[in-house]
């Protein structure tokens, strides 16, 4: 255990590379580890990022990395962070290969979504299944628009996509009741409530995009694209470190964003529920700012600078 940082990282996503390069800058010892699937692997290209609107996902990453190299205080490496032992100042900080001492960490690892098991729909997650309207949105806009709703408030988000299309239809998958008054606005909005049970989604010959969605009674409906919230949970490091959650379950926050273990801070998508790239990286710099304001003046004051 010779390695010691001021800062391990754990993401290497927009918010730990965001929150690197401010530390690095801030000329703090960085570790940043990424291991794993990115949240947004499956997608083409990231829309909405400004100066990096259209970029493929891995070049986004490619691009952070390599702004990295420029400062020689900072690491990165493909390696899991797994557990976090100790206190503030002293983390012993486990990696799959190994363990390292670090001052500060923070938790950039984003969140998992849960795909539900409809035939067709993993392969679809990402070309023809979006979560979000603006990262999404433009590009497909003016077309057969498919939401499947998980429950009331997803009915409700029908009027909001109404922004991007005319052509939508809600598909409640036979899980809820639509009340009336619900059922009346979205109605009156010119959008189709479908109450059956969804049985696959077919794609066409390319694999690429959607065809229809096949109810349970053999009934098809032609959709070009869907709009979906799947379950989300933490991934297994946030659990591992016991991090308090809130009430809609991400990660527990004080004003400095530091999580409910002192010295140990978080950004990005698994704390909150506007995910996107951009609010991802602003998190991480938001973070590395509190976290090094605070380092830095108790280094200093303790005459270790
Ligand atoms: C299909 C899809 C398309 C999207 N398109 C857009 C878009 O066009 N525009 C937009 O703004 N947003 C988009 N998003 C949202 C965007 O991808 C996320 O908001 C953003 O990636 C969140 O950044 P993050 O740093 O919080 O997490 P992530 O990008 O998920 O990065 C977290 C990283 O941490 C790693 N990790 C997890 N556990 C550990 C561990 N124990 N040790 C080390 N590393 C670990 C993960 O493998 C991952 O690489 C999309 C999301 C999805 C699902």
């Amino acid at each position: 255990m010779n390695e010691e940082y001021d800062v391990v990282i754990a993401g290497g996503g927009p918010s730990g590379l965001s929150a690197a390069l401010v530390l690095g800058r801030a000329r703090k010892r960085v570790l940043l580890c990424d291991s794993g699937p990115r949240r947004n692997a499956a997608a083409e290209r990231i829309h909405g990022f400004v100066t990096r609107d259209g970029t493929p996902p891995s070049e986004f990453r490619h691009i952070g990395r390599e702004q990295l190299r420029h400062y020689p205080n900072v690491s990165v490496r493909d390696v899991r962070v797994e557990d976090v032992r100790g206190d503030k100042g002293a983390f012993e900080v486990s990696l799959e290969d190994g363990v390292v001492r670090a001052r500060r960490v923070i938790v950039g690892v984003g969140m998992v979504d849960e795909l539900p098991p409809i035939p067709g729909y993993r392969e679809l997650w990402g070309k023809a299944i979006f979560q979000c309207p603006y990262c999404h949105g433009w590009e497909v806009q003016d077309g057969a628009f498919a939401l499947i709703a998980s429950g009331p408030p997803m009915v409700e988000f029908s009027l909001f996509l109404r922004g991007w299309t005319k052509d939508l239809v809600v598909f409640t998958d036979a899980r809820f009741e639509v009340a009336d008054d619900l059922r009346r606005r979205v109605l009156g909005a010119g959008i189709t409530i479908e109450e059956r049970a969804i049985a696959k989604l077919i794609p066409d010959a390319s694999g690429q995009h959607l065809e229809a969605i096949e109810l349970a009674d053999g009934a098809r409906i032609a959709r070009r694209v869907v709009f979906a919230r799947p379950a989300q949970r933490q991934p297994a490091l946030v659990t591992r470190l016991d991090l308090a959650l809130d009430e809609n379950g991400f990660v527990r926050l004080s004003e400095h964003r530091e999580t409910s273990r002192p010295g140990i801070y978080a950004a990005g998508d698994s704390t909150t529920m506007m995910q996107g790239a951009l609010v991802a990286a602003s998190s991480g710099a938001h973070a590395a700012y509190m976290l090094n304001h605070e380092l830095t003046m108790e280094l200093a004051a303790s005459g270790l600078l």
